[in-house]
């Protein structure tokens, strides 16, 4: 029977199945996760025959965490603030749970992993998506001294910082200012485009960060070094961690994150002939 799993379109690329083996490991339990490759049209229906099997919990990314939200008979309050649901759990009494643990992901890679702290610094957060919204209540909840959005569709910045409460601009209008932290939440990164983000934010900042991760530094995160960024950091310590807590939540067990980081790390090392 199939316990858990990670839905998508596509979904080949997905690691989360070695990073819940790993967990399982650690808490000395057998795991049954797979990946589940849904139709664009057919994301409700394979979800529902996932649960009506017996399956705990899911995984959900591209392109379906707005239909999860969707799904949920019940949300978290990060799941709601975010508009989306990367994680589901079938409870005990049978009804569905939307939670989003993206941005708890983000602020322990950067906190505790990379061991910058958020509290106090100024916050820089280029995109206003998905991954954004997911990220904005728990960047907050680390208590910077100002979070400021900016976004290619300003529109999208300007709703997202009303609903969340926290600055928006434009691009341009961040120019000439100083941020401790940047973080990359766009996806232009996957085709190499960068954000037009002035060189002289990246190359003030203490930390560049972009949730998008890769075997090789990301386009962003090799310009920022040339820039001269004093630190930059993928977000491969973001999926480990946004595991982390849907495991705790299906198991009960907060799982180590570091060792399964280097683990991933290194599996995606690219093999020299
Ligand atoms: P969405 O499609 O929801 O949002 C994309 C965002 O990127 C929008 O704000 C869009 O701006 C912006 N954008 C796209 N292309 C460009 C460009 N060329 N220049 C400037 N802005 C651009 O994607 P998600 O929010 O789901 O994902 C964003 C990134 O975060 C991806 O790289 C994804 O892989 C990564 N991610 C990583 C996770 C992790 O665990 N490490 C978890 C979740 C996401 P506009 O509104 O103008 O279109």
């Amino acid at each position: 029977m199939l316990e858990y799993a990670v839905f998508g379109n596509p979904i080949a690329h997905s690691r989360s199945p070695q990073i819940h083996q790993a967990f399982a490991r650690q808490q000395g339990l057998p795991m049954v996760y797979e990946r589940v490759l849904a139709p664009l049209d057919g994301f409700q229906a394979a979800l529902a025959d996932f649960f009506r099997g017996g399956g705990v919990g899911a995984n959900v990314t591209v392109p379906f965490k707005t239909e999860a939200y969707a799904a949920a008979d019940v949300l978290s309050a990060r799941a709601q603030a975010a508009g989306a649901v990367n994680t589901l759990y079938q409870q005990p009494d049978g009804r569905i749970l939307g939670d989003n643990t993206d941005g708890e992901g983000l602020v322990r890679d950067i906190v505790d992993l990379h061991g910058h702290a958020l509290a106090g610094k100024t916050i820089l957060l280029l995109g206003a998506g998905g991954a954004a919204r997911g990220a904005v209540g728990a960047l907050l909840a680390a208590q910077p001294q100002a979070l400021t959005v900016v976004n290619r569709t300003a529109d999208k910045a300007r709703q997202l910082a009303a609903e969340q409460g926290v600055h928006w601009a434009e691009y341009a209008a961040v120019a000439a200012q100083r941020f401790d932290v940047v973080i990359n939440a766009t996806s232009g990164s996957l085709n190499g485009d960068l954000p037009p983000l002035a060189d002289a934010v990246l190359a003030k900042a203490e930390l560049v960060y972009d949730m998008m991760y890769a075997a090789a530094p990301t386009p962003f995160l090799a310009h920022a070094r040339a820039c001269g960024a004093a630190a930059v950091a993928d977000g491969l310590g973001m999926l480990v961690a946004q595991a982390a807590a849907a495991y705790a939540l299906w198991r009960g067990f907060s799982p180590e994150i570091a060792p399964v980081v280097a683990q991933i790390r290194a599996e995606m090392e690219p093999i020299c002939a």
